[in-house]
Order: structure tokens, then sequence, then C-alpha cells
């Protein structure tokens, strides 16, 4: 199998603060990599050193085959990086923030016209292509952001959290421009605190907690280490109660196993939980606050990991 991307025991420290702790990875060709994990978790210090933009404190990394030390141009001529800040020109129209970064990959006019066209059409800012983006709504920014990556056709693209703030309709323009790259066999990388957006869009998953890889496989392989059955979530009152609430739920047979995500909240997982809940409040005795009832999600799967909530 050809590797886009191979790290080994890779690190980034900065002084006291070991911001990615040394991780391993093989990513094929033409995957998607979905990055989850909380704030602070190293995903965007993973991103700037694959992107040579970081230099590593310790480790080896290649990619597209290229050491990542020794042939940074090379790497650089190959990749496009969307990150998270924008990147935008204000004073320039859309059209020439885009010129303007294919002008700097050396792309032929003719080219680059004909690109741009129909990549500011994909991202429904083709009638809008020709304001300064300084008068441009901020989903509207963040969509050049995203287009600006990709303009020189790179085998490899890195999305670090591309629909953060977008509303509902722009997210999903996103999603389904990102699909036409994965579907183009484009490696991509991407980072998100979406989990809908993790789970549609990821061939693989990695999940960081504490600059390591506390994680990886299919969405569905991660949410099927959780077993079957459905996540019962509700916040009791006392938080006394909580452990005797959970040691008491999960001697029924139907309750798999119970969690506690801080002081109040608990998380069942059940078979048939919908039709279980009133069998619970029987036995467990207490007000549940809150409740929901839903399919395992990869957030319970981080909760499961570490007992804690992705974005807390
Ligand atoms: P987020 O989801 O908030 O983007 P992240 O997983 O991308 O988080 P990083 O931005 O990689 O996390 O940060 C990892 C750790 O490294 C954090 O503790 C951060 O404060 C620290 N860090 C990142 N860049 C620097 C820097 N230039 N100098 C000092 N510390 C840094």
């Amino acid at each position: 199998m050809e590797y886009a991307i191979e790290t080994f025991n890779l690190k980034k420290y900065f002084g006291d603060i070991h911001a990615v702790d040394g991780i391993d990875l093989k990513i094929p060709k033409g995957y998607l990599y979905g990055v989850l994990g909380p704030n602070g978790a190293g995903k965007t210090t993973t991103i700037r050193m694959l992107s040579t933009i970081l230099y590593p404190t310790d480790g080896e990394a290649t990619v597209l085959g290229f050491n990542l030390r020794k042939e940074a141009s090379e790497i650089r001529k190959r990749i496009g990086v969307c990150p998270q800040e924008l990147v935008i020109y204000p004073r320039l129209t859309a059209r020439e923030n885009i010129h303007l970064i294919a002008q700097m990959h050396g792309i032929i006019k003719k080219d680059y016209k004909e690109r741009t066209d129909d990549l500011l059409g994909r991202m429904n800012l083709l009638d809008r292509a020709d304001s300064l983006s300084k008068t441009y709504s901020g989903g509207m920014k963040r969509r050049l952001n995203v287009l600006m990556a990709v303009i020189h056709e790179p085998e490899l693209i890195f999305f670090d959290e591309p629909t953060a703030g977008l509303d509902p309709q722009s997210r999903r323009v996103v999603w389904d421009f990102i699909k036409e790259f994965q579907e183009r066999d484009s490696t991509i990388i991407l980072t998100t605190h979406n989990m809908e957006e993790a789970d549609d869009l990821s061939d693989e998953l990695l999940i960081f907690d504490y600059g390591k890889i506390i994680a990886k496989g299919t969405p569905s392989e991660l949410k099927g280490k959780l077993g079957e059955g459905d996540i019962i979530e509700f916040k009791i009152s006392n938080p006394e109660k909580r452990d005797e609430v959970i040691e008491l739920a999960t001697k029924l047979d139907f309750v798999r196993w119970g969690k506690s995500v801080g002081k109040r909240r608990i998380l069942l997982n059940a078979l048939d939980g919908l039709r279980r809940i009133s069998d619970i409040m029987d036995v467990v005795k207490v007000e549940m606050k809150d409740l929901s009832v839903r399919e395992n999600t990869l957030e319970d799967v981080f909760i499961d990991l570490t007992g804690r909530r992705l974005r807390d």
C-alpha cells in the first residue's frame, strides 16, 4: 500500500508543553482521515508539522514520499492547506485572491482562470466573485478560504476545521465540496469538532488527546466498540447519588454499562433504551433531568475512552 503520510514517533514540544507527544501514523493515499479531539489536543500542531510550517522537536515523517526535515519544498508544492484562521486579502476580490495564490504556485493564466470560475461556482460564490472580500459574510470568507487551498490541485489537502462557525447550509456546501475531492482520490486530512461531519465524511478517524492518538478506526468500528444498544443520558440533582445510581442501573440485565461525566451527568448503554426508561426509573429512584436517548455517537466513543466530553 502507498502511504501519503507516515510518521515515526513524531513530537513537538513548546517548552514544557508536549503539544504532540510521539505519534505513529500511516495514512494511505486516497483516504479521508478525520481528526477529532478536544481543544489543545495537538491536532493543529500535527497539521502544521506535516505541512512544513513547524519543525518537529523529535521523530521522523514522510509526506508524499518526501522527508519532512530534508525535502520540505517538495512537500509544499504538492499539498494544500486550509488553516483555521482566514488567510484571504480583504482588499482583493474573491477572484483576485484565488488568482494571486495560483500565480504563487506558478500556474499558467489560461488554466487558473478556468479553474477559478469552476471553484467559485461550486462554492456558490460566483455572483460575488468581483466584490472586495472584506464585504463578504463570515460564511463566504470561510468558503473562499477553503478554495484558496486547492487551486493548484494538490495531491494531499489539510482542512483544519473548515466548517467552524458556518450555518448548516454553508456547511453542507463545504461538505459536498470536500466529498468531490474524496471521489477524485485526493488524500484529505480533516480536523473537526463536528461529530456528524467526522462520522459522515471520514474513511478513518484518529482521536487525539493530550498530544497522543488514543484511538483509530472507521467511524463504525469505533462506535461498534461500545457495543449494541442505545445511550440514555441524564442529569441528577444530587451528585452524591451518582455512583449508587450507576450501580443500581447496571444491575438490570438490559443495561450493558454505565458511566459518569462530571458530577451530575450519567450515561447508560441499554438495549432497547427508549422503551426501558421507565424500568430504569423504577430502580434508581431519582429524577432524571435533561433526559435523552440516542444511538452511539463518536462523542460517546470519546467519553468511553477518557471519561470526558470532547467539548467540556
Ligand atoms: P483546537 O481544537 O483548539 O484547535 P488543537 O488540538 O489543534 O486544539 P493545538 O493547537 O495543536 O491543539 O495545541 C496543542 C497544545 O500546544 C496546546 O496546549 C497549545 O496551547 C500549545 N501550543 C500550540 N502552539 C503553540 C505555540 N506556538 N507556542 C506555545 N504553545 C503552543
